[in-house]
């Protein structure tokens, strides 16, 4: 069985979706392996190292594509690399399923089985395939780094012979993935940290990092699988309401919630941004679903009346070398999920192989994505 991951095409993707490590993993499942030649560089991989570690390094992307029983991605494949795909080949990256509706029907019609890792069941057993958690959780981290390198002070507390540094405050507005790394990494900083969120299941792990956990009196808005659902306009308003004292005296404010499959709701209006002091700096981690924050705009920083609203796109992309070590773990323990003895074997009465296909046999075959699509 062959897999093969090409360069990736999105514009400013630094991340690759095979790193030699997973190269030795993949060869010694007894799999072969291809990759395009340039395919890591952006993450200071190598085509040497691959090669080392067992890969076949290819100067054509449409011949590995070509060739392929599966393929590894980071980003959605475009048409012309579906185009060239084996019918029958498995892919697995990620696709935002909900709202790429051209791309599914594409793979679909192509006979590709595609597996989404946004869809991937958020259970123990599918941890190590968590792509959207690692990514997630560096993107939180590096926010925190975003903002410290953006604001005109220090972090911590500092006594000085010139006197007491007060510390900068942080608010984390959303504490998943994201948001909890955000507070861990402000906190390991010397910041002091508040956070909200609507779930109030999270207050315990907030509180454990060391930080504040914000109550606003609104009842609890948990949806299906510990995520977040869909809050109505009246609860958005009301959260906003409350949640704008605190954003006021923040320093820091860093969003990063979402809501699976929409638009990330609107946590932070032009006014509450009016409110912050100037020099304060927002950091919308959620840039590339529509924006927490009004006047982000994605892909750069915005200067509001002194505040900076940072809405750089990607932010996983940022640190390609780490992001795509956990990434190619992630789609290489998915993959060989779906491998017995050397070669595919796909089961869907299991929750994970099932639960992350798109794509298979010429349909969409995911009733979440079919809802989806239809209610698009
Ligand atoms: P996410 O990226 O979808 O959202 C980030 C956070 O924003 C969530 O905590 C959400 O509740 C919050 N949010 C949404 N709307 C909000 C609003 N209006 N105001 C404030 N906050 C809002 O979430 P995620 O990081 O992917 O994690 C979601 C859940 O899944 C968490 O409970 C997480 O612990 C869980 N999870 C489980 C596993 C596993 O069991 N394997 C793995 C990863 C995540």
């Amino acid at each position: 069985m062959k897999v093969g991951t090409p360069k990736e095409i999105e514009q400013g993707e630094r991340r690759v979706a095979m790193v030699p490590d997973t190269v030795k993993s993949l060869v010694g499942a007894g799999l072969e392996v291809s990759v395009e030649a340039g395919a890591g560089a952006a993450a200071n991989l190598a085509d040497d190292a691959y090669q080392q570690a067992g890969a076949k390094v290819e100067s054509r992307a449409g011949s590995i594509l070509h060739e392929a029983d599966a393929v590894l991605k980071v980003q959605a494949p475009r048409e012309s690399e579906i185009s060239v795909m084996r019918k029958g080949a498995v892919l697995i990256s990620f696709l935002q399923p909900a709202t790429q509706a051209d791309t599914v029907r594409s793979l679909a019609s192509h006979g590709i089985t595609a597996f989404s890792l946004e869809l991937l069941p958020r259970i123990s057993r599918a941890q190590s395939m968590d792509a959207l958690s690692s990514q997630a959780s560096a993107a939180g981290y590096k926010a925190v780094l975003m903002a410290a390198d953006r604001i005109g002070k220090l972090f911590p507390m500092m006594m000085t012979a010139a006197g007491t540094v007060a510390p900068t405050r942080v608010l984390v507005m959303g504490a998943g993935v994201a948001g909890l790394q955000a507070i861990a990494t402000a906190r390991r900083l010397g910041a002091v940290v508040s956070a909200y969120d609507v779930r109030p299941a999270v207050k315990e792990e907030v509180q454990s990092l060391g930080a504040t956990f914000i109550e606003l009196g609104l009842e609890s808005q948990e949806g299906q699988g510990g995520y977040a659902r869909e809050q109505s306009e009246e609860f958005l308003r009301k959260q906003r309401e409350l949640i704008g004292e605190h954003i006021a005296k923040s320093d820091v404010v860093i969003t990063t919630a979402a809501v699976p499959g929409r638009r990330a709701p609107l946590l932070v209006t032009g006014d509450m941004v009016k409110a912050m002091r100037s020099g304060s700096v927002i950091v919308d981690l959620a840039a590339d679903t529509g924006g927490n924050v009004e006047l982000t705009q994605p892909g750069r920083d915005v200067d509001a009346g002194g505040v900076v609203i940072v809405g750089t796109r990607n932010v996983p992309s940022t640190m390609p070398l780490t992001t795509s070590q956990l990434f190619a773990r992630n789609v290489t323990n998915l993959l060989l999920h779906l491998v017995k003895n050397g070669a595919l074997s796909l089961d869907f009465q299991d929750e994970i192989t099932k639960g992350a296909c798109v794509t298979h046999n010429g349909e969409i075959v995911n009733e979440r994505v079919k809802q989806m699509l239809t209610a698009a």
